[in-house]
């Protein structure tokens, strides 16, 4: 059985289509989203569909959050602000209530996912250090648990200690907890402009991360098109 775990998919459809037919290609039978399916990009609206349509377990993101409120809470910075009006513009209120609805964690089989962190998952902290994950494993009560919000693909494994690691295939070891970050489908920040997602082995007890090529010219012009800031369109490429 094999889960691909997709997060922070930010309304890039060319990198949602890219990540699906990867996973699919590499026989992923489940999936599993980590919310932020909204924001920065120029296809809320169709990301959302197909994301609705995998009916995967599916948790909510600060950019979700943001696309249901009636205007600004003031959070954002200025550029993700103007993605934000636009995209509240896009939905409808079908799918702004689907996303209201979203709870912000939920156990699946025997593993945990959550956007940010399981300390505090409604004040959207960043698990960037061994510190913050530490916080985060006091709240863990599974083996495994996904996260994403970062956009940097990544785990922490906690044994004697919490340490990192950005390797490619990670085995699941007993005695051990992991606090996985799947990356960005939609929006890399790790200086890798490929989408990013992980696929779970379970039967293996192997996590698997990937990288994907997808048509970022098509992404980035319709940025542009939309009249989104084209700060936007220029960090695609640079997966910053
Ligand atoms: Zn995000």
């Amino acid at each position: 059985m094999r889960y691909a775990i997709i997060s922070d998919i930010h309304a890039n459809l060319e990198a949602l289509e890219a990540v699906l037919a990867d996973a699919r290609e590499r026989r992923c039978t489940h999936f599993m989203c980590l919310g932020d399916l909204v924001g920065y990009n120029a296809n809320p609206r169709e990301c959302l569909e197909i994301v609705r349509a995998l009916d995967c377990p599916t948790v909510k993101g600060n950019h979700d959050e943001q696309a249901t409120l009636a205007k600004t809470s003031g959070e954002f910075n200025e550029m993700a602000e103007r993605a934000m009006t636009w995209t509240r513009q896009q939905l409808t209120e079908d799918e702004r209530s689907w996303l209201r609805e979203l709870r912000l964690q939920r156990q699946v089989r025997d593993f945990t996912i959550v956007h940010a962190t399981l300390d505090t998952p409604a004040q959207w902290g960043y698990v960037f250090r061994d510190l913050d994950a530490a916080a985060s494993f006091t709240y863990q009560h599974t083996t495994l648990c996904f996260f994403g919000h970062t956009h940097v693909q990544c785990a922490f494994i906690r044994d004697e200690g919490t340490r990192r690691t950005s390797g490619e295939r990670i085995h699941i070891e007993f005695g051990k907890k992991y606090f996985v970050n799947a990356g960005s489908v939609g929006q890399p920040r790790d200086g890798d402009w490929r989408a990013a997602y992980c696929i779970y082995h379970v039967d293996e007890n192997l996590i698997e991360q990937r990288r994907v090529r997808y048509d970022i010219e098509l992404a980035r012009q319709k940025i542009l098109d939309a009249g989104l800031p084209r700060l936007l369109a220029d960090r695609l490429a640079l997966g910053r």
